[in-house]
Formats: structure tokens, C-alpha cells, sequence
């Protein structure tokens, strides 16, 4: 059997890839898909957290302009990754992958409180933990949710699924024609060029820490397998 390169990572799912075809909302299909693939390399033996986006539900800034303060638009994102990672754990679970929901903001009916020492102990059961609810602070994003917790959890490189091959000069979507797709990047490059990859503190935080981050298309089957065997898939930046 072939032999994953990595023991452990994280893996981040963006509202937007959720979200499916939709305009909103979430595509339990997407899903289905995605926990299929995490099932999968789980048997291989890989070590699997993941970090849940919020944005087909809501996104802080947007509705901050409409009117609500920042902060309390934030906590409604953070709201909505809650609810991302229900759907995700259920989906998970009901193929018979055991998992934990811990979230940065208590909510305890729901999830169990983040906390380190807890969530490395589960990793080490096996079970795949999903991380809700961002940094649980204003004024972040999942994607610095991502990189903090692929620190803290000693993820050795972050998945960033996306509905695109990886990262392109500008928006394949809309200029399929004249894009250009970049297989890799260093950080700075991410950073200088404003490729809108990820955020700024994101990138900083990996690049200050040394963890590379792989950008794929997680809607194409059996990417994340061949991430793990080491196949060059999407766009790494390291
Ligand atoms: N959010 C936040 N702090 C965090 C993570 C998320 O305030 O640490 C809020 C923010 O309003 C954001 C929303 O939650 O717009 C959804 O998260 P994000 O936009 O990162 O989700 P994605 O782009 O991955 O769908």
C-alpha cells in the first residue's frame, strides 16, 4: 500500500466550498463528499482536524456594512461555522468516523470548549476533530482559525479546499481564458502579490512557523488521497 507523507494535518473547509451550487446555505452533498474522502485517508492512518468556514452562511463584513456592529457581526460568522461543523460532524459520524465538535466559543450543549491538551488527546484516540467557531474572536477569519490551529495541534501542513485548482494571478472563474495558475509560491509571493489565497495573518502566522499550505480544489474526488501520497496537487505554498 502506498505510504501517506503525512501523519497529521488540518484540513480547512471554506463556506464557500460548502455551499455547493448554491448562492447560500449548505450542500449536504458537499459533504457527503468531503467526509467520504476524510474517512478515507482516517484508514490510512493520517491524523485529520478540521477547520469549518462560515461564509455561505454569513461573512462579518458584509453584514457589518448593512447596518450591525462589527464585533456582533463577527459573532454571527462565528455563529455560522457552529452550524457548519454540526452538519459535518453528523455527516461523519453517520459513516461511521468518531469525531469531536470543539468550538472557541462555549456553547456547550453543542461542542466541547476548545482547549489544547483535549483536543490533542482525541486526535490521538483517532477520532477526527472539527474546530468551530474560528479563533473565537472578532475581526479574524477561519483561515487564521486554521493556522493557529494547525500549530497548536502539530498539523505538519494545512489543506485549504477551494472550488478552484489552487491559486491563479486572478479569478479562473471569471477570466478562465487569460489566468495564470502558479503550482507553487513562496509566502512573501503569497503576501506581496495580494493573491487573496488567504489572509495576511494567515500566511504570516505559517510562514513564521514554518507549515505549508496546500491550495486545491477539494470538489475534484480523491485530491485530498493524493495530497497525503505526496502527488502535487493544486498549489503549495511554503
Ligand atoms: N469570524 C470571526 N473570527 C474568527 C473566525 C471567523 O469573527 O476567528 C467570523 C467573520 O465574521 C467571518 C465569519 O466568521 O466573516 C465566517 O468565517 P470566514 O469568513 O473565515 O469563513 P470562510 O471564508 O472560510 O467561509
Amino acid at each position: 500500500m502506498d505510504k501517506p507523507i503525512y501523519k497529521r494535518i488540518l484540513l480547512k473547509i471554506s463556506g464557500e466550498v460548502l455551499q455547493g451550487e448554491r448562492d447560500c446555505g449548505i450542500s449536504l452533498d458537499v459533504l457527503e463528499d468531503i467526509a467520504d474522502e476524510v474517512g478515507g485517508i482516517r484508514r490510512m492512518g493520517v491524523d485529520v482536524a478540521v477547520v469549518v468556514g462560515g461564509g455561505n452562511l454569513i461573512r462579518g463584513a458584509i453584514i457589518a456594512e448593512k447596518g450591525i456592529d462589527r464585533a456582533s457581526a463577527d459573532y454571527m460568522g462565528m455563529l455560522a461555522t457552529i452550524i457548519n461543523a454540526v452538519a459535518f460532524q453528523n455527516i461523519l459520524e453517520a459513516k461511521g468516523i468518531s469525531t469531536r465538535l470543539m468550538s472557541a466559543l462555549e456553547i456547550r450543549q453543542v461542542a466541547e470548549p476548545f482547549i489544547r491538551r483535549r483536543a490533542l488527546r482525541h486526535i490521538e484516540k483517532g477520532r477526527v476533530v472539527i474546530f468551530a467557531a474560528g479563533t473565537g474572536n472578532p475581526y479574524f477569519t477561519t483561515d487564521t482559525a486554521a493556522a493557529l490551529r494547525a500549530m497548536e495541534i502539530g498539523s505538519e501542513v494545512i489543506l485549504k479546499g477551494t472550488k478552484v485548482k489552487g491559486v491563479f494571478d486572478r479569478d479562473p472563474e471569471l477570466y478562465p481564458l487569460d489566468s495564470q495558475f502558479f503550482p507553487q509560491l513562496t509566502y512573501i509571493e503569497a503576501l506581496e502579490r495580494n493573491l487573496k489565497v488567504m489572509d495576511s495573518t494567515a500566511i504570516s502566522l505559517c510562514r513564521d512557523h514554518g507549515i505549508p499550505i496546500i491550495v486545491f480544489n477539494i470538489r475534484e474526488r480523491d485530491n485530498i488521497r493524493r495530497i497525503v501520497l505526496g502527488e502535487k496537487v493544486g498549489t503549495i505554498i511554503r
